[in-house]
């Protein structure tokens, strides 16, 4: 299903020029428990509603940001620049 994407940089794209980057989540702190890991890395919501997620902006300014899109009907709310730089191309930056 396609829909129109709005970067923060490049405004409304279709969605096909982004990569998913996941659902934004809090980062663990150094030194946390293997499990506490082991959730941030492979536990998802996979809600149906609202879910603020990174995309990466593959086609055009190759930049992370997040969106706020409602999964049911693919509406997107919100979407922002983030505030910390990524330590990758590959990798969504942490928060
Ligand atoms: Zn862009």
């Amino acid at each position: 299903m396609s829909f129109l994407l709005p970067c923060p940089q490049c405004g409304p794209r279709d969605v096909y020029e982004f990569r998913y980057g996941g659902e934004a989540q809090r980062r663990p702190a150094p030194g946390s428990p293997r499990s506490t890991w082991t959730a941030y890395l492979y536990d998802r919501t996979n809600a149906a509603g609202v879910e603020d997620a990174w995309w990466y902006h593959r086609l055009g300014c190759k930049r992370w940001f997040r969106a706020v899109r409602d999964t049911r009907d693919n509406t997107v709310l919100k979407s922002t620049a983030p505030t910390v730089p990524p330590r990758d191309a590959n990798d969504p930056p942490g928060d």
